[in-house]
Parts: C-alpha cells; sequence; structure tokens
C-alpha cells in the first residue's frame, strides 16, 4: 500500500526512547494508518533525560498529535501528565501521550491495555490463579492488567527476588492478593501446579535465544493458559509447548499488536488494521535476521 503523501496537513505523531534505534512502533503505526488513509505520521525521537520534559512539552506545543513512550522513560514522564488513566496508574507508568483539544496531556499504559484484551481473548477459565515470571517494566504492566482482569491471587517469580518483592508490594493494594519467589525449579513447579494462568515477561526465549523457554516443558498442561511477552520468534518455544498440551497460548506479537492498536485508538479514535500492524512488523522483524 502507498504511504499518504506528506503535505501541510498531515498530523505528526512521536515515539520517545532511548535507544530508539530498534523500537516497532514506526513501522507498526505507520502500516495502520497507510491501511487506515489516515493522513498522520509516526516518527522517532531519542531525547536525552535532561531533555526529556522540554522535549515534550516543545513537540507538544508544535502540534503534534499523540506520542509513544517507551524505555527509559515509561516512568519519568508519568508526572508530567494532566491526567492518568487507571492502566497508567496501577502501572505507575505512562506509554501513550493523549493530546487533548487544550494540550492537556492524557497518559494511557496500552501495554496493561493489551494484557487485559490477550487475557479475555483467552477461553473463559477460572483465571484465579496466575503466575508472572519476571519483575521488570512488563511485568508491572502485565500485573496491573491482571489486577484490572479480576484475577485473585498472583505468585510473582523472578531471578531477583528484590524486584519480585518490590513488585508485590506495589500492586499489593488493588484487591489481587500477591506474594513472590526466587525463580527457580521448586517454585515454578509448586506455584504453576495451582494456577490457570502463566505470563511470561523475562526476555528468556527472545531471538537469537528463540530455543530457551523460561518454563520446562513438563510443568506445563492443558489446564495452564499462556500469555508470553517475547514477539520474537513468533510463537516462542514456550507457546508451543504451551498449545502442544492443548493449553491455549497469545504471544507477544498479539500484545504489542493490542497495545499499539489501543495508542491509534487513543490519538485518532482509530480502528487500526491490526493485520496491517502485524505484516509490517512480521516483515521487519524477519528482515533483521
Ligand atoms: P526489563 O525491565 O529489562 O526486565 C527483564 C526481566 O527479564 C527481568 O525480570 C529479568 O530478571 C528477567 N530476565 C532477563 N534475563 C533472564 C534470564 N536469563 N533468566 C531469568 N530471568 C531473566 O524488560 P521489560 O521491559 O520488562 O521486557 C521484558 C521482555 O518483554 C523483553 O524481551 C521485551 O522485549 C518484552 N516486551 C514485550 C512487549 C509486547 O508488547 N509483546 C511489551 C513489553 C516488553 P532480573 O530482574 O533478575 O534481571
Amino acid at each position: 500500500m502507498t504511504p499518504i503523501p506528506i503535505t501541510g496537513a498531515t498530523r505528526v505523531l512521536a515515539i520517545f526512547g532511548r535507544p530508539i534505534i530498534h523500537v516497532l512502533s514506526p513501522m507498526m503505526h505507520n502500516a495502520a494508518l497507510t491501511a487506515g488513509g489516515v493522513d498522520a505520521v509516526l516518527v522517532p525521537f531519542s531525547p536525552p533525560p535532561e531533555a526529556l520534559e522540554q522535549s515534550l512539552r516543545g513537540i507538544v506545543a508544535a502540534g503534534c498529535a499523540g506520542l509513544c513512550i517507551t524505555i527509559p522513560y515509561k516512568t519519568a514522564v508519568v508526572p508530567m501528565m494532566d491526567s492518568l488513566a487507571p492502566s497508567a496508574r496501577l502501572a505507575g507508568a505512562v506509554n501513550t501521550v493523549q493530546v487533548g483539544a487544550d494540550r492537556q496531556l492524557s497518559g494511557y499504559n496500552t501495554d496493561v491495555e493489551g494484557v487485559l484484551r490477550c487475557l479475555r481473548a483467552l477461553k473463559p477459565r477460572l483465571r484465579r490463579r496466575a503466575v508472572l515470571l519476571g519483575a521488570g517494566g512488563a511485568a508491572r504492566a502485565a500485573a496491573a492488567a491482571l489486577a484490572l482482569g479480576g484475577v485473585e491471587r498472583l505468585t510473582v517469580l523472578n531471578r531477583t527476588l528484590e524486584k519480585a518483592s518490590a513488585l508485590a508490594r506495589d500492586l499489593a493494594a488493588d484487591g489481587m492478593a500477591i506474594d513472590s519467589a526466587p525463580l527457580d525449579f521448586s517454585n515454578l513447579a509448586r506455584h504453576l501446579g495451582e494456577a490457570d494462568l502463566l505470563v511470561n515477561t523475562t526476555s528468556v526465549g527472545m531471538y537469537p535465544q528463540g530455543r530457551e523457554t523460561p518454563v520446562p516443558g513438563n510443568l506445563l498442561r492443558p489446564g495452564l493458559d499462556v500469555i508470553d511477552a517475547i514477539y520474537r520468534p513468533e510463537p516462542t518455544r514456550l507457546c508451543r509447548e504451551a498449545r502442544a498440551t492443548g493449553a491455549e497460548a497469545v504471544t507477544g506479537l498479539d500484545w504489542i499488536i493490542a497495545q499499539g492498536a489501543f495508542a491509534l485508538k487513543h490519538w485518532l479514535g482509530l480502528d487500526a488494521d491490526e493485520a496491517a500492524m502485524r505484516t509490517a512488523l512480521v516483515r521487519y522483524l524477519t528482515s533483521e535476521s
């Protein structure tokens, strides 16, 4: 599909991150804009930390229609928002900035909204007990989504226990019982045995380590559905092995497309063409090999 030519009427969206070179948003969002016939373009910026607020205020004053915020700025922009959606408040991080007509900034976390959609895409089962692997930014978004999605009990397993404990502390107040433990075989065996949902947000299994998996296959079973943050390879070994037992698995590609589609909805009210986003992402990720 041919992109719409940039003219004086073209709206500009931005992504802020540092480093910015490997971000997927420009490919994914511009594919959706082209497919939707929308006269807008998303471009990358990499402001240094000391110029983050000045860059945000400046680009908005100059007419930017909305922003993606990625690593390492998702937490730093929180105090710069005029209002926060529940997704951003719960996760303590903003990845999507909506610019109001009066240039008021509303912070959303579409990583949270994306996981919530992935959760709802799974066949309804009990979802009373979930195990979350990892305690970084993606884990915080996932934990917030599980709380919003009605999970009753969450165990966070992480290689570095202090980070899992901090996550459990920060999300403790939201109606979901949450505890933490080190990520090792005995804790996996114990907690997965009682769970009906596993969410992986460690980077284990990501290309070029696509043969790795954070969970030994013998701990997977039909009643244990999986949401994986890893989007390359597609599907991951974890998702393949979960599906082989008869469980359902939602991949990181589904999650990333969902979060990108929510951002386009917040900025422009667009119902994004997700097939076009998927094609663009897969083409880009494959070409990177
Ligand atoms: P992060 O903040 O750097 O956290 C990385 C997590 O992975 C930490 O919990 C870390 O444990 C754990 N980890 C790394 N290597 C490990 C290993 N060898 N064994 C066990 N644990 C290991 O990163 P993030 O932002 O949360 O992102 C995590 C992954 O999710 C990345 O691969 C990212 O690309 C992906 N992601 C996908 C989406 C999506 O839309 N699909 C969204 C966000 C992120 P320690 O705390 O012990 O270091």
